[in-house]
């Protein structure tokens, strides 16, 4: 019988990428999804919890499904992700219209946990996390159903780091590497499948192998897959600036497919902040490190996460991660402000910047930064850019049909198709020459010059 599974995902792209295995457990038992809730059979929120808001926003979307459960006393809701991992059996006691809770390494044992609920009408919880150095199979990720050009392959799971403020090695748990051979395999059947662009993913993909003994450290991984014959674009992404290493860097000046772009979180400028955040370098390590990577790879775009309002940060702290902003002067930065986490080594310290202190250093933070983002997407007037087509723009109408994709450093470029015959599904994963004309706020907007 034909049933219909609604997913939300909350957060990073891991539980992207985990929302993709979630479908791909579901399928031999005939579950489709469906983006309407209303007509699920089953209703999955796959959660975030490495700031507060994330876990709230979940937690009130849950509560709006209630009414559908009174309807349909036969729909079964769930929550997957780091808040299930987090909280476990809790959860179903808290949260009554529940029927399942699971976490990330659990999600081939979601077909046998729904059975028991339609079955015997039991409410159940599984958040077993693999903790051991052996024994963990990666689930052989099928090319992701997202419709586009590009795509995401986990390369490591879990995190060794010990960042104060972060809740990711509690609900992820420790490092472990997927093999490189499986990672090539997966990225191979991708390009089969039509994928041009694949992101590599983990938490801290800077020190993946280091928990393996064949001796593959991230920067082969990145060779094998560079070397994987019509990948056209290479991405990666979480980077730890302790482990990014000058083998690692040099890997941008020669590898043909890995795109001039480079997200590497420093979260603090201030050197006692980022002792007390245990990150492991200080200002002036870090700077030395975007350093080496811009005079090694001209025009790479490199962006960064900012925390503030980390318990005990003063303004004189503060004034130190604005002084790093103008001294990078970074492409783009995702900035936050610091949100307690139970069971962090920093919670056990008072939460003690106001909090309209943090709203204030936030936008003090993004109006430094602007500056940068704006130069630099100055410098694109009149330039020809090479665009990977990933579909129509949010602005497209059907009067006025725009195509979207991405420069290999990562910027939207929306141009217009003169004929809306033509159809988008034969631009997706095509390489267009564009010739920006205008700079936004975000994006460039040109005009096509050629299709590759
Ligand atoms: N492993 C990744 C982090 C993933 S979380 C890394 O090391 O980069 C993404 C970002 O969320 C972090 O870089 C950090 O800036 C932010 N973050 C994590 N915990 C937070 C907290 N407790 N409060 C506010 N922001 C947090």
């Amino acid at each position: 019988m034909q049933r219909f599974v609604y997913i939300q995902t909350f957060g990073c792209q891991m539980n992207v990428y985990d929302t993709e295995r979630i479908l791909q457990v579901l399928e031999p038992e005939e579950y489709a999804a469906t983006d309407d809730p209303s007509r699920a059979d089953l209703i999955l929120l796959n959660s975030c919890t490495v700031r507060e808001k994330a876990e709230m926003k979940m937690m009130s979307y849950l509560g709006s499904f209630a009414q559908l459960k009174e309807h349909n006393p036969d729909l079964l809701i769930g929550v997957a992700g780091c808040v299930a991992q987090q909280e476990g059996e809790r959860l179903l006691k808290k949260v009554p219209l529940l029927d399942l809770v699971f976490g990330p390494d659990n999600i081939p044992e979601l077909p046998g946990m729904v059975q028991r609920a339609r079955e015997n009408g039991e409410r159940v919880s599984l958040t077993k996390l693999h903790k051991k150095k052996k024994g963990y199979e990666f689930m052989a990720g099928k090319p992701m159903v997202t419709g586009k050009p590009s795509t995401m392959v986990t390369v490591m799971k879990g995190c060794n780091k010990n960042c104060a403020f972060c809740i990711v090695p509690r609900v992820r748990g420790r490092e472990l590497s997927k093999p490189c051979s499986e990672v090539v395999s997966e990225v191979e059947r991708c390009v089969e499948a039509g994928i041009r662009e694949v992101m590599l993913l983990g938490q801290n993909v800077n020190s993946y192998g280091h928990d393996r003994d064949d001796g593959i450290l991230f920067p082969d991984l990145l060779d094998a897959v560079d070397a994987v014959e019509g990948l056209e674009r290479l991405r990666f992404t979480t980077s730890h600036p302790w482990d990014c290493t000058d083998a690692l860097i040099d890997r941008f000046a020669n590898l043909k497919s890995l795109c001039e772009y480079f997200h590497l979180p420093v979260q603090s400028g201030s050197n006692p902040v980022l002792e007390r955040m245990r990150r492991g370098y200080t200002f002036d390590e870090y700077v030395e490190r975007a350093d080496r990577i811009r005079s090694t790879v001209p025009g790479l775009h490199l962006t960064t996460d900012i925390i503030v309002g980390f318990p005990g940060e003063t303004e004189e702290d503060f004034q130190r991660t604005i002084d790093l902003i103008h001294r990078v002067e970074y492409d783009g930065i995702y900035a936050f402000k610091y949100s307690e986490r139970t069971g962090t080594k920093a919670s056990q310290w008072e939460d003690d910047v106001p909090e309209a202190v943090k709203k204030e250093r936030l936008a003090r933070v993004f109006e430094a930064a602007d500056i940068y983002r704006k130069q630099r997407l100055a410098t694109y007037a009149d330039q020809v850019v090479e665009v990977l087509v990933e579909g129509p723009a949010k602005a497209s109408k059907p009067t006025q049909p725009q195509l979207s994709g991405r420069t290999r450093t990562n910027v939207v470029v929306n141009f217009p198709v003169g004929n809306a015959a033509l159809g988008t599904w034969r631009w997706k994963g095509k390489l267009a020459q564009v010739r920006v004309k205008r700079v936004l706020q975000h994006s460039l907007y040109g005009e096509i010059e050629l299709v590759q």
